[in-house]
Order: C-alpha cells, then structure tokens, then sequence
C-alpha cells in the first residue's frame, strides 16, 4: 500500500490599515486565535471548531475536509495564527512568525505538499510585501517544486511576488466572506489533485490600476453579482480550475496596490490568459460604480428618530464607516456617541468603544455604582478627542478576544467600553454583556458589511455613517502608490501598469 500524502496545514492571517497609529504584536494573534499541533488538527477535524468564538469552519477546515474526501492524506498541523484587523504587525512579529514558519517546515519531514491560509492586504513596518516574504520562506526550506496551496481573502493585493511564490492560488468569492471553508475546499482538491498528477495547474493573472469602484463591492449585489456569477460558469468548465478576483484593501500601502485577476487552468496557457483578460476586463468596467453616499451621523439620528415603527420592531444599526475596526480601525471615534448625546435624546442607543485605561479605571467599582471618567482620546490622539463622562457602571466581564468589558449606562446611551478591539460585527457583541440589541433604538456596529447578515433578526433599518477616520473611503488618497490609480488618478487604460506591474 502506498504510504498516505502528507500535507502541511498552517494559517498567518490579518489584514493591516496602514493608516492605523497602532502596531500588531504577537499578543494580538494569542488573544484572537493561536492553535499549533493536536489542537489544530482537532479544529479542523470533521465537527471540530477551526477558530473559537469566530468562525467554526474555515479555510484550513476546507483543506481537511478535502484530504478526508480523498482519504490516505496524514495531514501535519503547524500552526494557525490570526489576528483581528489592525495596525501593520512590527518587524519582530513578523520574524517571529517567520521563524515558526520555517522551524515547522522544518521538523514537518518529507511533505508532499503545503495548505497555507493568508490573508493578502497584511503589512509589516520596512517590509513591503510579507506574505510574499512567508512564501519565499517556504520554498527555502520546501524547495520550488512542492505544490503549496494558497488562499487569500478577496481584499488581498496580489502581486508577482505572491504569485511567484506559489501561483497554486484561491481567493474568497464572497463579500461579506461566507465561504472560507468552501476556498479551503476547492484549494485541497487542486493541491492532491495537482500532487497525484491528475491535473497540471497553469496561471494567468492582470494587476489592475484601480483601488475603488464595484459600489458596495458586495457579492450578491447587482454591480458585483454578474462578474461573481460569470466566475462560478467559467469554472464548470472541467479546465479551468479556479478563478479569483481580488478587490483589494484600500487601506493597505503596498506601491502597486489595485485590484486583481486570477486564473488557473489545467494545463491550458493560453485559455488562462484569454479568461484573465476578459475577467480582467469585466472587474475594470465597474471602477466607475461609486460606493454608496454615507449621510452624516446627526442626518443618520434624524432618520432614526422618524422610523418610529421600525424601532418598535427592531433596531435601526448605524455603522461607522470612518471606524470600521473590521478594516483595522481603532474603535475609539468620539463622533458617534458626541452626536448621541447633543442630538439623540429619548433614542437608547449602544455604543462600543475601546479604552483600555478607561476600564482600568472603571473595574474596581462595584455594579450600579455612579461613574464619571474621561473616555478615549488616547490610541489616536490626532484624530480622536478624550469627552467627560457620567454616568453609573451596569456591567462588567472578561473575554479572551475583547479583553474586560464594562457596561456604562449614560443617559439614553449605553456605552460598551472594551479593553481590546471592539470589533462590533456580531449582536453577541451586545448580548454577552445583557444588551438585547432588539431593545435599542439605535446600534452602532463597526464593520462595513458583514454585520448585514448577522444583524438581520434585529435591524430594521440600516445605516452608514460617516464621520472621519483612517477607514473613510478618502482616507485611501493619503497613501502613495507608485503607479496612477483609478480614482485617485485619471487612467484609461489599465495595459500598460499591468504589464509593467506584472514584469510581462
Ligand atoms: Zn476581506
């Protein structure tokens, strides 16, 4: 009997806001999620929890799922690492986790191939490229042969380096991201298939000069649903082996940032340059799609305040477009909650908000006891002020991810201060510390779209605010990109970048 096929599973996921005045240590990765060896091989397991508190099935479950469809596979955990978005990681993390990286390569023994989870819009402080940089790290010790299969998330910025690395790629093809583990998936089987020499994968890729456009960039949504739809037929062709697109994250530094194409075929050159080409194409034609107009948040107030019958039923959510801490930001904007208070009297609203030397202050004070601290100002001075509060301590709690939490009911706000990022995507984020977001009237949530689907029981009304912070969609024209980039830049024709982009 042939011995089984040994594959290496191993995760290095984040996605950076090169705007954020905050750094990425390794402790970040260890309070969201950090499993290495049995524990991860039980995460991926058929019913196991892949990322606890998170996701219960990701992309490394997918590889597994995979390699037990195929059977003889004995797969080797290395280690799975990630953080929530934030600021770029500092040098050390990054060698750090390089080092991992390498050391489990390493003692992994022969493989036959390499399951590898990135996200694509990481930064590092000095490094341009890192996940590039991981890449190149595995074929130093794999050597330029060994199949190692990638996934990216869809806001990954692809570049020569990457695709160098390992053209064996696969990004998300939903946004909001639902399909982690079905990337996983497809990615295992390419990666056994590609090993047992059924398919021989052939790429082609285009480096659009575009960082916005698409309109909400949703999957289902009419400006994207075509190009994700026109996707999905190209791959019932049994040649053609997987398609990406990859819109990017605005607010990643990388010089040659813009979207991405990618095509892989079995073995057909030339149909995966025509299918880019055409796909690439299609992707540059929704850049002049604008996203949504956001109104201000004293405009967003007032039209809670008239959805009277709405708030009866549910909730109206407001996001904080300009705090996405999904998208690395902070989470301490002040303009939500200063607007609450002059402008929304009579409206129970929750707030998050993240101030680690605020809870410091409030834990020791007994629930239900009166408050008055001062609140935020701290992690982004220049941008966010510190404001006077009153008001009397409701609740308190500890949690890995979040760190303490206190409940701090100010007049009609209730204001949910957290230690860590409050990465307010989940109603659970309210729930867990006895605020039932059916009950308010206005919610604030700090995610772009994700929190759509997961507030769908309780919002009634759906609403981005705009306000000012490193995740405003302008924000993006304070980075410098090396190329001219649609919007920022008039270009016609995409050709020319790409071709240089690309070195083709
Ligand atoms: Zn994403």
């Amino acid at each position: 009997m042939p011995r089984p096929l040994r594959i290496a599973l191993v995760r290095i996921n984040q996605e950076s806001n090169a705007l954020s005045p905050l750094r990425t240590t390794l402790a970040d990765f260890r309070t969201t999620h950090f499993v290495e060896g049995a524990a991860l091989l039980a995460g991926v397991a058929e019913g196991g929890v892949e990322a606890e508190g998170f996701l219960k099935n990701a992309e490394l479950s997918g590889f597994a799922a995979a390699a037990r469809a195929r059977g003889a596979v004995e797969l080797v955990p290395l280690f799975s690492a990630w953080a929530v978005p934030g600021g770029p990681l500092t040098a050390e993390t990054h060698e750090a986790l390089k080092a991992m990286l390498i050391k489990g390569l390493q003692e992994a023994g022969a493989l036959d191939g390499v399951a590898l989870s990135l996200h694509g819009a990481m930064g590092v402080e000095g490094v341009p490229d890192p996940e590039a940089d991981y890449l190149a790290a595995i074929r130093g010790v794999v050597g330029d042969s060994l199949p190692v299969a990638v996934t990216y998330d869809l806001h990954g910025n692809l570049t020569p380096a990457k695709v160098t690395g390992s053209p064996l790629l696969f990004a998300y093809r939903t946004n909001p991201h639902r399909d982690h583990a079905r990337i996983g998936e497809r990615a295992g089987r390419v990666l056994l298939d590609t090993i047992d020499g059924e398919v021989h994968p052939v790429a082609a890729w285009r480096s659009l000069p575009m960082v916005l456009g698409g309109g909400t960039t949703v999957d289902f949504l009419p400006t994207m649903r075509p190009l994700f739809r026109h996707m999905k037929k190209l791959e019932r062709d049994p040649r053609v082996l997987g398609c990406s697109l990859f819109m990017c994250h605005i607010w990643n530094d990388h010089p040659h940032l813009g979207w991405a194409v990618h095509v892989l075929t079995d073995g057909d050159g030339p149909l995966a340059e025509r299918l880019a080409d055409e796909l690439a194409e299609r992707a540059w034609a929704v850049r002049t799609v604008e996203p949504p107009r956001f109104p201000t948040v004293e405009e967003a107030i007032g039209r809670a305040r008239k959805a009277r019958l709405r708030r009866r039923l549910g909730a109206v959510c407001m996001s904080d477009v300009s705090d996405v801490v999904a998208a690395g930001a902070p989470g301490e904007n002040h303009r939500i909650l200063e607007a609450l208070r002059t402008h929304g009297q009579g409206l129970l609203a929750y707030v998050p908000f993240r101030d680690a030397a605020a809870v410091a202050t409030l834990w020791d004070v007994e629930v239900g006891q009166p408050v008055r601290f001062s609140l935020g100002g701290r992690l982004h001075p220049e941008q966010n002020q510190a404001l006077p509060v009153e008001g009397t301590l409701r609740f308190k709690r500890e949690s890995l991810a979040l760190g303490r939490q206190v409940v701090v009911e100010s007049g009609d706000v209730r204001l949910v201060i957290t230690e860590g990022p409050p990465i307010a995507m989940k109603p659970e984020f309210y729930l867990e510390v006895g605020l039932n977001p059916a009950k308010a009237d206005i919610v604030v949530v700090k995610s772009f779209f994700p929190w759509l689907i997961y507030f769908a029981r309780y919002s009634r009304m759906n609403l981005w605010v705009q306000t000012e912070g490193i995740t405003d969609l302008d924000a993006v024209r304070r980075i410098s990109f090396a190329d001219p980039v649609f919007p920022i830049d008039d270009v016609d024709d995409w050709r020319a970048i790409d071709r240089q982009r690309r070195g083709a």
